[in-house]
């Protein structure tokens, strides 16, 4: 019996997890092991177990390395897990992403289709046009520290540079921290549910235009309005600062209540040919540039005509809707987050569309609830946990003549396809990395009623 502590010779890597960790055979143990590429060899250290044949554990020497190997830029990028892939070339990186949705496919669903090789960035740091960043008290010297979640804990690491963020973000998040110590201002305690600030959240534009939601436990903070005026003041570009008020003993970052404490509501994005106004609990792409490739090439796979009426499912503020509007007879959206919906009408007068309406409710619902409409084409781009199975069932009932799933969560794209396939075809399977050197890959799927 395996013990944690315990370590293990020569382990060698046969595969890699869905996470990006290596995976190795030991008696009747499955091995995850940060740290061990596929073909690997190393000696590992176990951490933890999960159920009696599942242990996680660390590489503590490498006997045997991958060609694939490259040294990490990150110099906290273990301690911190959000790359996946910072030891591995980039190109190795997108081969290992079309294996998982290639392997997800074929385990889950016995589709064995073409998946094209998956589309990459020529530049591949620095894309994410988002950071919501954990806010700490450092005891010792009495002042506010910021940086990422060390992997499965609550632990803050410190960071000066971040290789995924936006470079203005991280500049503009070392003057709100500095500004916000300059007062004296108290961070939230965890423990003693008392204090102020829990996150800041930072959103560029393609100008890097930011907005900034300050995340606090309670709303009365000492002298926010010198604090905003001294934001506004030495930090450039900073267009919109938004209180969120999140008083529960939570993990979810932001709260229901909100106040506009300068600039606009909103963030002006541009994204192919319209003009977005995006507010602070609506979602957005968190990556511009592959993005618009993706909305591009599903645009393209939806082959619409001027007759189509089409269903923009899980909208968010209505951008993969939006950008077809002017191609189709009517765009319909259905979005949960209420802000986003309230987003997306407003991006449907600034951006004159006639011919487009979005609701906010649960797309399930949403598809009992407005029968009457025949869907020609229906995009669906549901978050991690995919479809739910009534919402694929009133798919199956309506039968939309094609549909473009775009998926961030391969396995439950496998799931969903498994049951879409008894009525549809596989037109076409296209991974893009919109998240490079983390584990997460999205992938549109192209779908066609069959005859
Ligand atoms: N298509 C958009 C948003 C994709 S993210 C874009 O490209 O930007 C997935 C969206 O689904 C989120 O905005 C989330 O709030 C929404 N969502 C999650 N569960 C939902 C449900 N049950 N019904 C409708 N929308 C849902």
């Amino acid at each position: 019996m395996l013990k944690v502590g315990d370590v293990l010779k020569n382990i060698e890597a046969i595969d890699y997890s869905s996470e990006g960790l290596g995976v190795a055979k030991f008696e009747h143990y499955t091995l995850f092991i940060s740290s061990l590429l596929k073909g690997e060899v190393g000696d590992v250290e176990i951490l933890y177990f999960k159920g009696k044949d599942i242990a996680f554990a660390k590489t503590k020497k490498i006997h045997k390395f991958s060609p694939h190997r490259i040294t990490p830029l990150c110099p906290i990028h273990s301690a911190c897990g959000g790359c996946s892939f910072q030891t591995v070339t980039y190109e190795e990186e997108l081969n290992i992403k079309r294996d998982k949705v290639k392997k997800d496919l074929l385990k889950i669903a016995h589709i064995d289709f073409e998946v094209k090789d998956v589309v990459g960035m020529k530049n591949y740091h620095h894309y994410r046009n988002k950071i919501e960043i954990p806010i700490k008290e450092d005891k010792r010297k009495k002042c506010l520290i910021y940086g990422l979640y060390r992997k499965n804990s609550h632990d803050i690491i410190s960071f000066s540079h971040c290789l995924l963020a936006k470079e203005c973000l991280e500049v503009a998040l070392a003057k709100v921290v500095d500004i916000l110590n300059n007062y004296r201002v108290k961070a939230y305690d965890e423990q003693r549910h008392d204090g102020f600030i829990r996150h800041l959240v930072l959103r560029a534009n393609e100008r890097d235009e930011m907005m900034l939601t300050i995340v606090t436990k309670d709303d009365n903070i000492p002298q926010l309005d010198k604090i905003v005026k001294d934001i506004v003041s030495n930090v450039p570009n900073i267009k919109s600062i938004v209180l969120n008020i999140q008083d529960k003993k939570s993990n979810v970052i932001l709260g229901e209540k909100e106040r506009l404490l300068f600039g606009d509501k909103y963030l002006s994005v541009q994204l192919l040919n319209n003009k977005y106004e995006v507010s602070s609990k609506s979602f957005l792409q968190v990556n511009y540039l592959m993005c618009e490739k993706l909305y591009t090439r599903a645009i393209e796979l939806a082959n619409l005509s001027k007759d189509d009426v089409v269903l923009d499912a899980y909208s968010g503020i209505g951008t993969i809707g939006l950008s077809v509007a002017n191609k189709v007879k009517h765009v319909y959206g259905v979005e949960i987050v209420k802000d986003a919906i309230e987003d997306a009408n407003m991006n449907v007068k600034i951006n004159n569309i006639g011919n487009a309406s979005y609701v906010c409710g649960d797309a399930r619902e949403y598809m009992l609830n407005y029968r009457d409409i025949k869907f020609d084409v229906v995009f669906v781009d549901p978050p991690r946990k995919g479809l739910s199975s009534s919402f694929i069932d009133s798919l199956l009932k309506r039968k939309p003549k094609k549909i473009i799933y775009i998926s961030c969560n391969p396995s439950t794209l496998a799931r969903d396809l498994a049951i879409l396939k008894d009525k549809y075809n596989i037109e076409a399977i296209e991974p893009f990395d919109m998240f490079p050197r983390t584990y997460h890959v999205e992938t549109i799927v192209g779908l066609i009623l069959k005859k």
